[in-house]
């Protein structure tokens, strides 16, 4: 089964047996094996292998809107965060720079630990085994990860946030790093999350006893401040194109039926992550997403051209007379990373979407500010 069918089915059956009791579950952890109170639906919308869009439609297909307005707004979190990154892409460079300057922590006992699930704090350990067998947490397990880790081991959030990025197979800069971030009580200044040993224990399946937790700690504080860029989208210009497909963007060309470009090709991005360090399963999901791309490429743009690096690119570019690059958007993270510095010598546009475009414009402030928005974002995509 390709990996579209996989993420269709799981929505299906997640509206069709758990949806209608989301809101009043969702919160506890029943554990890896009994996985059924959310919609383990993040590592394939992140990879937009079904979209924010589709996933609010079949909600709305079984439930009226009151009934689903927690998972609803649930699905746009990941929007907020991603709007919020996309205007202060500084945050993400700054995080970039932190772990550079972290390097030295890496060999520091209390890291290595952490990252083997060799503390003095079983529930924490647990979680380090899971995250890596499974490549998920619970959010609410990522919440408690995330505090215990800035708060009780005393390590720097980036290097934790590095961690998850790596391990999480819906691992996304902006709701990672971001929520990351709202933990430590960086993006609302001085309200951060406190894990509790009684509230592990309400919410989790499996209970712990003695957790020594620091259930005190004051937030964390930055000197740092990021003013709004706005966000300036490229007008495509599709004379002499390439259009190049990745895997964060899997289902685009369903969205935009009317794909006139000269060219098509996909870019495989696995040897930029292996560098980065991603972890096998990740990397083992993401080629799985671009075997359904390469098959899509075959068999709807007649295309084998699978583009590895800079030089595959500037081979088609000059075999094919291109003149115009058109990427799906990719918003801030590595791969953009590795993609803004090759425009720097060709004509490279991003193609956003009109969701993207019309919601991002909402995350200036909060959530809460953002989530007035959703009737009319509604209204206007649904
Ligand atoms: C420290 C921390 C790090 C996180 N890192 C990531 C990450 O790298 N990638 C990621 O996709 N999510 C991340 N999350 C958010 C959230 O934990 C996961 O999206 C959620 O647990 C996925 O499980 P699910 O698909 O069963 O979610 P459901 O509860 O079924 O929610 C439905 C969908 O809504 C979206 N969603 C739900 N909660 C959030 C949220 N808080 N933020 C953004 N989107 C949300 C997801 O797309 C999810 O699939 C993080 C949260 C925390 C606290």
């Amino acid at each position: 089964m390709n990996i579209r069918d996989e993420a269709l089915n799981r929505l299906e059956d997640f509206s069709n047996n758990n949806l209608g009791k989301y809101a009043a579950d969702r919160n506890f952890d029943p554990g890896p094996e009994n996985r059924n109170n959310t919609s383990l639906l993040s590592q394939y919308i992140s990879h937009r292998i079904i979209d924010e869009q589709e996933t609010i439609r079949a909600a709305y297909q079984k439930f009226p809107f009151k009934k689903i307005e927690k998972f609803v707004q649930e699905v746009f979190w990941r929007t907020y965060w991603k709007g919020w990154l996309e205007m202060r892409p500084q945050v993400w460079d700054d995080y970039n720079q932190d772990l550079n300057n972290l390097q030295n922590e890496l060999n520091s006992s209390n890291y290595k630990e952490a990252i083997e699930g060799n503390t003095k704090i079983p529930c924490f350990n647990d979680w380090v085994l899971e995250l890596k067998e499974f490549g998920y947490l619970h959010n609410h397990a990522r919440m408690w990860f995330a505090s215990i880790w800035i708060f009780t081991l005393g390590l720097p959030w980036q290097l934790g946030a590095d961690f998850f990025l790596k391990h999480l197979l819906d691992g996304d800069p902006a709701s990672n790093t971001l929520g990351w971030r709202w933990v430590a009580g960086l993006h609302t200044k001085g309200k951060h999350y406190l894990a509790s040993e009684w509230n592990i224990n309400k919410f989790s399946a499996k209970k712990y006893e003695h957790l020594n937790l620091n259930e005190q700690a004051q937030a964390k504080h930055e000197d740092r401040s990021y003013d709004i860029q706005p966000i300036l989208f490229d007008e495509i210009n599709s004379e002499h194109s390439l259009f190049v497909f990745h895997n964060l963007d899997c289902s685009l060309h369903l969205v935009e039926k009317e794909m006139n470009y000269n060219h098509y090709a996909l870019i495989d991005f696995t040897s930029l992550l292996k560098k980065e360090n991603y972890s096998p399963k990740v990397l083992d999901f993401k080629i799985r997403s671009n075997q359904y791309l390469t098959t899509t490429l075959k068999e709807q743009f007649n295309s084998q051209t699978i583009i590895q690096n800079k030089d595959d690119l500037q081979t088609i570019i000059k075999e094919k007379n291109i003149k115009n690059i058109i990427f799906p958007y990719l918003a801030v993270g590595y791969e953009n990373d590795f993609i803004k510095e090759i425009k720097k010598e060709f004509d490279i546009y991003y193609l956003a979407r009109d969701y993207d475009k019309y919601c991002w414009q909402f995350s200036t402030k909060g959530f809460f500010k953002f989530k007035e928005q959703i009737p009319k974002i509604i209204t206007k995509f649904l």
